[in-house]
């Protein structure tokens, strides 16, 4: 059910002003159910980029001087906004992104709890005071703004993973240019016209919008940004680690995932069943938190494989903005024809595939890039499969014999993102939470779900050590700074002056 929207032009958003670009040239935002454009985007230059950030360079300098209260107010009149305007968005977004409207209310309300959660930091920002090792003098420490933000977004969470950047970055007094992904546009214009009428002062934040890679990677290298937050593919985020390891720059990295769902031989069936259906299927499989792995231990194998064909077969494919459809198109075509390819090579290593597996055309799925949910068997631990992301609704089932096992499979991979164990004996939950590597572990629930104020993000080629979300974000968009007060009236001397 195409959904006709007038194909508006939209322009970047620099120091305070609408503007088109230098180029004057735009780009598409294409609806992947059906094909047809939603708006017009500006392609930008590398110029369009030196005005965004000499515009937040200006206005760093204002911005970090406001104090952090006063900036917070700014944060929870947008959440305000958000709140009114969340079923508009939410419909936007998956129009633009294919997700389906439960899941966009979902993402929109993700960047709603960003808002508020990191409003609410404004107020504290703690630091801390503690004993000096000499008399009369007293030390403490203050959080700092780095300076300009580069925030660099994937196509997947449009409005809840720029929230994840923005908010922290602001509170805490930097200034940001802003580039989303090239797939998602209409989302991340969505979010910085709230954070305009909150009142954010011009320069603030930056929005450009751009077509061609260079222009973005222009962005990581140019001398006035000194942080880049990234998240998206562990490739692009190598090459931005590279960029940014010879500039001494700042830079968090939020990358891909090969999630796994171990279901040990105890669990309660009907519940695992639920979320691996939710973790493999939802978002279409494009999530970094997707489940692409069931764990499985051997007695459960051939119910666990019966069960869930049975279940993805009954999934309906279709526009994310019909009540009717649990699962929407994939982003693009690169992307369809990636998911297609890997069902050659799984089934070249010696999987088997027991449903799903072709690119779905019937009827009007044929407009759209869709792809029928997909289920692999036989699947070992070390196939390519197994082991790197798909980023699709395809999922693997890997038989092991011991919950041991089933641990140690989930953990060898390249990547160390999420992991959930279904089991109903409290002491294997807990053996399996101590031995998995991953930085979110859910006990009894699917590998989605996380909540603004935990830390977020994981291991190995998942990232670089970094965290969004809870207050540890804050330590990627501020730097320390230690102050040591004397009031002794005389020189004392740390370490030298001892009794
Ligand atoms: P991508 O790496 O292709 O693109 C991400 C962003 O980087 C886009 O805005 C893109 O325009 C930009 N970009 C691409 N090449 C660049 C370069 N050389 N220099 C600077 N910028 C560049 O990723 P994607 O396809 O948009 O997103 C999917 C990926 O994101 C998956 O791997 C997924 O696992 C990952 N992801 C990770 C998390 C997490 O929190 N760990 C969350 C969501 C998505």
């Amino acid at each position: 059910m195409a959904t006709q929207v007038e194909a508006r032009t939209y322009k970047n958003y620099i120091d305070g002003q609408w503007v088109d670009s230098t180029t004057g040239e735009t780009f598409p935002n294409i609806n992947p159910a059906t094909g047809e454009v939603l708006g017009y985007f500006p392609k930008s230059g590398k110029a369009d980029i030196d005005r965004a950030v000499a515009a937040a360079q200006r206005a760093f300098a204002r911005w970090r001087a406001v104090p952090a209260p006063r900036r917070a107010e700014i944060l929870f009149r947008a959440g305000e906004l958000l709140v009114q305007r969340k079923e508009e968005y939410a419909r936007g977004m998956s129009l633009e992104m294919g997700k389906v409207l439960k899941e966009a209310r979902g993402d929109v309300q993700e960047a709603i709890d960003m808002t508020y959660f990191m409003a609410g930091e404004g107020r504290r920002l703690y630091g801390h005071t503690t004993p000096s090792e000499l008399p009369d003098k007293l030390c403490l420490t203050f959080r700092m703004p780095i300076g300009v933000v580069a925030a660099i977004t994937p196509w997947n969470f449009p409005m809840a993973i720029p929230s994840w950047k923005l908010m922290p970055a602001l509170i805490a007094g930097n200034t940001v240019v802003f580039k989303p992904s090239t797939w998602t546009p209409q989302s991340a214009y969505n979010l910085i016209a709230v954070l305009e009428e909150a009142g954010l002062p011009p320069g603030v934040v930056n929005l450009v919008f751009e077509r061609e890679v260079g222009v973005s990677q222009y962005l990581v290298e140019h001398p006035g940004v000194s942080l880049v937050s990234f998240t998206g593919s562990t490739a692009t985020g190598t090459a931005i680690a590279t960029i940014c390891a010879r500039q001494n720059k700042r830079y968090s990295l939020e990358l891909g995932g090969k999630n796994a769902v171990i279901v040990l031989a105890d669990a309660d069936l009907d519940l695992a069943m639920d979320g691996i259906v939710w973790s493999a299927f939802g978002t279409t499989g494009q999530r970094c938190t997707a489940a692409s792995r069931i764990i499985v231990e051997r007695p459960l194998v051939e119910e666990v494989q019966r069960r869930l064909v049975e279940r993805a077969r009954a999934l309906r494919l279709g526009s994310g903005v019909d009540p009717q459809t649990d699962v929407g198109p994939v982003i693009n075509e690169e992307q369809l024809k990636k998911i297609r390819g890997y069902m050659d090579i799984g089934r070249a290593e010696g999987a088997r595939l027991l449903c799903g597996g072709e690119i779905a055309r019937d009827g009007d799925l044929g407009r759209g890039y869709f792809f029928q949910p997909t289920v692999f068997a036989d699947v070992r631990p070390d196939m390519r499969i197994a082991q790197e992301e798909i980023f699709g609704p395809v999922t693997d089932i890997i038989p092991v014999d011991s919950p041991e096992e089933a641990v140690r499979v989930n953990n060898a991979t390249p990547y160390g993102l999420v992991t959930s164990v279904f089991t109903r004996d409290v002491t294997k939950a807990m053996r399996a939470v101590e031995g998995i590597t991953t930085g979110l572990v859910y006990v009894n629930a699917g590998t989605i779900g996380a909540e603004v104020h935990l830390p977020f993000g994981g291991t190995r080629n998942t990232g670089n050590g970094h965290r969004e979300g809870g207050i540890g974000a804050l330590d990627v968009f501020t730097e320390w700074k230690t102050v040591y007060i004397d009031y002794s009236g005389r020189l004392q001397k740390a370490q030298i002056d001892v009794a």
